[in-house]
């Protein structure tokens, strides 16, 4: 009786296992969030990856930099 409780704990264990980690809400990785950064000129937050980086500084286009420097 006891071997028939230990099996069913091990599946359950093992759905645990295989699904458990996608079935509950887990905190999204950071690479799947875009790290927004906000525009030094006009505000405006754009993901990292479009934003121009200039002397430090972080601007959403070429405009808003050549802005910013006058
Ligand atoms: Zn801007």
């Amino acid at each position: 009786m006891l071997l028939k409780f230990i099996i069913i704990g091990l599946l359950f264990f093992g759905i645990y296992k295989l699904f458990g980690g996608k079935l509950l809400p887990t905190t999204p990785s950071q690479k799947d969030v875009q790290n927004m950064l906000e525009c030094d000129t006009c505000g405006t937050f754009v993901s990292e990856k479009d934003m121009i980086r200039f002397s430090g500084r972080f601007y959403c286009s070429k405009a808003c930099k050549d802005k910013h420097q006058g």
